[in-house]
């Protein structure tokens, strides 16, 4: 049996090889290293993918998240929304824009944004609401937008899992992740769904007025002629990586369908016991399992991590501390208590390794080990 991992990106290169090295090669041999005609060929391309009006690639998740607030002409002391249980991006871009994030608590069983607890935290300098479809399952989206229409605020997505998930509304009408609000982000970060090789990411939106702005503040805030005023960064998607990730973003559905798939498997194994949680799936999102994250009940997670790190199986705690507790974020706002589920599930998640290159054997083996540790 192949050696177990988290992502297994080895593997699945080996599947496109030729065609990865033929795009990398032509990128190398036209020099065109920098916005090149294939970062606009992968855009139109994700463009139709995700039937949204404009992406705009930039270097990675986090430039693509500040992006987004900067273009909302967020000012200093202006309250952005986010939750407490997620990757400390969010919140990061929101800290060093001046601007104040306002964490609140999550749903036990989706591990998404908890809408009740948005309304609570809504304040008159409440600007924008940045909901994180967190391990690849896309938040409420339907009831954050009404809230965020009712209140006047902006919506950005952070999509850097879910990138391929779909949302229903209640009318019928489908939308891709992070197509939904003003602007949606991701990360083409190498383990995301659709990873380069480096970093990379991209916004997305159908604002064409927004879209221009995102894309002047990208390129140093000096495109767009009327935006010159603009203080910009200097944040973009490589040729390389564009090339890279044309061939992935075909696959895209596929490899979602196979880390469904795996998802399937070790639902279907975790059944008989009442000690793992499986993940929830919302009945209006799909899920594409960026992470599959099991909650425990009564299992010493430490020691379950343990035995099957002796086993060669990996497992990951995403994640292990809450935003409201993290010391960089500490401040006289917060205290430990304030949001108990978000707490309650940094002690007892555990993901299992989650990939697009399982094998029967691999999935049959790690649960199996799983459930020789908790019986
Ligand atoms: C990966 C990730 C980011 C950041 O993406 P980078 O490309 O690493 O900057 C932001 N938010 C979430 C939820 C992520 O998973």
């Amino acid at each position: 049996m192949k050696d177990i991992q988290m992502v297994d990106l080895r593997s699945q290169y080996e599947k496109i090889r030729t065609e990865v090295n033929a795009g990398i090669q032509e990128v190398i041999d036209t020099t065109t290293f920098i916005k090149g005609g294939k970062v606009n060929d992968f855009q139109h391309e994700l463009e139709t993918y995700l039937r949204v009006k404009h992406v705009i690639p930039v270097g990675n998740g986090t430039d693509a998240l500040q992006i987004a607030l900067m273009a909302l002409g967020l000012k200093p002391g202006d309250e952005v929304i986010t939750p407490t249980f997620t990757f400390i991006a969010t919140a990061e871009v929101v800290a060093l824009l001046g601007l104040t994030p306002v964490v609140v608590d999550v749903d036990p069983d989706t591990f998404d944004i908890l809408v009740e607890t948005i309304k609570n935290a809504i304040t008159p300098r409440t600007k924008a609401i940045v909901p994180v479809h967190l391990f690849g399952q896309n938040a409420d989206m339907e009831a954050i937008m009404n809230l965020a229409q009712e209140h006047n605020l902006f919506v950005v997505e952070d999509a850097c899992q879910s990138i391929g998930s779909v949302y229903t509304f209640s009318d019928g009408q489908q939308f891709k992740s992070g197509c939904m609000g003003d602007i949606g982000c991701t990360s083409f970060f190498p383990s995301k769904n659709l990873g380069c090789f480096g970093d990379g990411g991209a916004l997305f939106t159908n604002n064409d007025l927004l879209a221009a702005k995102i894309r002047s503040i990208a390129n140093h805030g000096m495109v767009v002629r009327y935006h010159h005023d603009i203080v910009g960064v200097n944040s973009r998607l490589d040729s390389i990586q564009a090339a890279v990730l044309q061939v992935k973003l075909k696959h895209l559905d596929e490899y979602n369908a196979a880390r469904q798939a795996s998802a399937a498997f070790y639902d279907t194994a975790f059944a008989s016991t009442d000690k793992l949680i499986i993940p929830t799936r919302s009945t209006n999102s799909t899920h594409v399992f960026h992470q599959y994250t099991l909650k425990l009940q009564a299992v010493d997670r430490t020691a379950l991590q343990k035995y099957l790190a002796d086993r060669g199986i990996p497992a990951m705690i995403y994640y292990p501390v809450p935003l409201h507790l993290q010391k960089a974020y500490q401040n006289v706002r917060y205290k430990a208590g304030d949001f108990p589920v978000a707490e309650r599930l940094c002690e007892c998640v555990l993901s299992l390794p989650m990939h697009t290159e399982l094998t029967e054997e691999q999935l049959a083996y790690i649960t199996r080990t799983v459930l020789e540790f908790i019986k």
